[in-house]
């Protein structure tokens, strides 16, 4: 936890990310789903023994959800649903936690919106 919060109290809101390289393929990533507006890959540091990223391919000034404007609304919908497709490939049947972090306060460390699927061990709550 307290390298999560370093890494998000570091985080800035820039244009370009981490994530962009790995939509360019200019650095590696085990994806798991594909389509032509969403991408989903393997968190390089799972939190779960199922730990999915989803992003849009094209960010649109979308670095965080509060900076969700109403021409978002389809990736946003997007982003969910193919979670849901994510979640069913990965066989997570018994459940899963979809968290998307905001902001500072929210833990977010990387300013292209991403949507968090976790599962395969029971979730606990409150989240922390
Ligand atoms: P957040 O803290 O919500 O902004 O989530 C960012 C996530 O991106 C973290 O869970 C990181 O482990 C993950 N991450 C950072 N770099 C990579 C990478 N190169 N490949 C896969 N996941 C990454």
């Amino acid at each position: 936890m307290a390298s999560e919060k370093e890494a998000a109290l570091v985080a800035t809101p820039s244009d370009s990310t981490i994530f962009d390289k790995i939509i360019n393929k200019e650095i590696p990533s085990t994806v798991v789903y594909e389509d032509d507006k969403v991408l989903a890959f393997k968190d390089i540091e799972p939190q779960a023994p199922v730990h999915i990223l989803l992003i849009p391919k094209v960010k649109d000034g979308l670095s965080g959800l509060s900076k969700a404007e109403e021409r978002h609304i389809d990736i946003l919908g997007r982003l969910l649903y193919a979670a849901n497709l994510v979640a069913k490939q990965e066989g997570l049947d018994d459940g899963f936690r979809i968290v998307i972090n905001d902001g500072p306060n929210g833990c977010q460390s990387v300013y292209h919106i991403h949507v968090h699927v976790l599962g395969g061990r029971q979730m606990n709550w409150p989240p922390g």
